[in-house]
């Protein structure tokens, strides 16, 4: 185990997946992983489903060290954007926020269905099974499945190829889908109690001005915080996020985004810390002055 006092590094990860979404690891393995790598505080939030937060609460019994809490990844549109929003803390018994995941993962099997039409249009037959069965949890299905698939049957090296050629707009395998909408986004996870987190910012390709646009609804519709820290963030690019956080009084949130030990991912261990003039989102929680 590693013991983390150093300030500039936080045994804080409030963001990753287990194979509940598209992640690789059982959710009682994410626990583990991060117990072990010295973590205090740690989030699952697998996309559009909570289905493995009790699987991973019995196992976070086994480390009074490790703080669980409830989390979900929840997929928007937003414009011809797809977002995605963190639900922190969100009680996963509640009927609004459940509801609104259950539709999401309803249009996931859909997506499935058009996702294969369009790879069998172009000779790659029986993708719909192939991917179906790569997922652990048969109701939620995207399109790291599709990848796995893909790669299996060798119409790609890895994950990166395999997206590049099918995956993203304009390719075979790639179909628009119809999200939550922001607001109803933001509306579900904080109905249930929940705070809600702008994750990874860096990636949705906006000017300055659109996400400047983007944060005046998120705050609007009841967002608190922007994911500062996450994985594939440069100094530069948290820089400017936290530098956004402080002008629109959000708070910042840390999360590695793991998915997989095999790609080398260093997650749940531990993030960077936040630059000190910004709010941590975890203050409700855990107490940093005690580490
Ligand atoms: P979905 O919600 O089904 O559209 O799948 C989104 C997920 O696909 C993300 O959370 C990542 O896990 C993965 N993903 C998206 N884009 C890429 C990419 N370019 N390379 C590798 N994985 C990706
Ligand atoms: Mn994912
Ligand atoms: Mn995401
Ligand atoms: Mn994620």
């Amino acid at each position: 185990m590693t013991a983390m006092s150093n300030i500039d590094y936080l045994p804080i990860d409030l963001h990753c997946h287990s194979y509940i979404s598209d992640g690789d690891l059982s959710p009682a393995d994410v626990v583990a992983r991060a117990a072990a790598r010295g973590c205090r505080l740690l989030a699952l939030t697998d996309h559009d489903d909570m289905s493995g937060i009790p699987l991973a609460r019995a196992a976070a019994l086994d480390y009074p060290n490790l703080m669980l809490l409830a989390g979900v990844e929840v997929s928007v549109t937003y414009g011809q954007h797809t977002l995605h929003i963190v639900g922190l803390d969100v009680d996963i018994e509640h009927p609004m926020l459940q509801a609104g995941l259950a539709l999401l993962r309803a249009g996931r099997h859909e997506r499935a269905q058009r996702m294969a039409n369009g790879l069998a249009a172009v000779g790659i037959m029986g993708a719909l099974e192939g991917a179906k069965s790569f997922a652990v949890n048969p109701d939620l299905i995207g399109r790291v499945h599709f990848a796995r698939f893909l790669i299996q049957q060798g119409y790609a090296k890895d994950n990166q190829q395999v997206f590049k050629r099918y995956l993203v707009p304009g390719k075979p395998g790639y179909t628009r889908q119809q999200w939550a909408t922001l607001s109803d986004a933001l509306t579900w996870i904080t109905a249930a109690g929940g705070l809600a987190v702008l994750a990874h910012p860096a990636r949705y390709k906006m000017g300055t001005d659109a996400m400047k646009v983007l944060l005046t609804l998120f705050k609007q519709f009841g967002g608190s915080a922007i994911e500062v820290i996450t994985s594939n963030h440069t100094a530069s690019q948290v820089a400017q996020f936290a530098c956004l956080a402080e002008k629109f009084d959000l708070m910042g949130s840390v999360g590695s985004d793991f998915h997989s030990a095999a790609s080398g991912h260093i997650g749940l261990g531990g993030n960077p810390a936040l630059p000190s003039f910004i709010k941590p989102v975890w203050a409700r929680w855990f107490d940093e002055s005690k580490l």
